[in-house]
């Protein structure tokens, strides 16, 4: 018997290569999801609430983002 959670994760698929050896990395905060495939992570919330993956962003890509933005400040 599964539970949801089981569910949900095992459908995740890196968004970049469609690798599905992602593994999870669990905080109180939230928690993330690296691909061992491409080295690259995401946030588990996007990868949830998006659901084309084209549209998720990394997390390297998240801070870039900030970052820029925050410079043109
Ligand atoms: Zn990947």
């Amino acid at each position: 018997m599964k539970n949801l959670k089981d569910f949900r994760f095992e459908k995740f698929a890196c968004p970049r290569c469609k690798s599905k050896k992602m593994i999870r990395f669990a905080w109180e905060s939230g928690a993330e999801l690296e691909c061992t495939e491409c080295g690259e992570r995401f946030d588990e919330e996007d990868l949830i609430s998006i659901d084309d993956p084209s549209n998720i962003l990394s997390v390297k890509e998240k801070l870039a983002f900030i970052h820029a933005f925050k410079e043109d400040e």
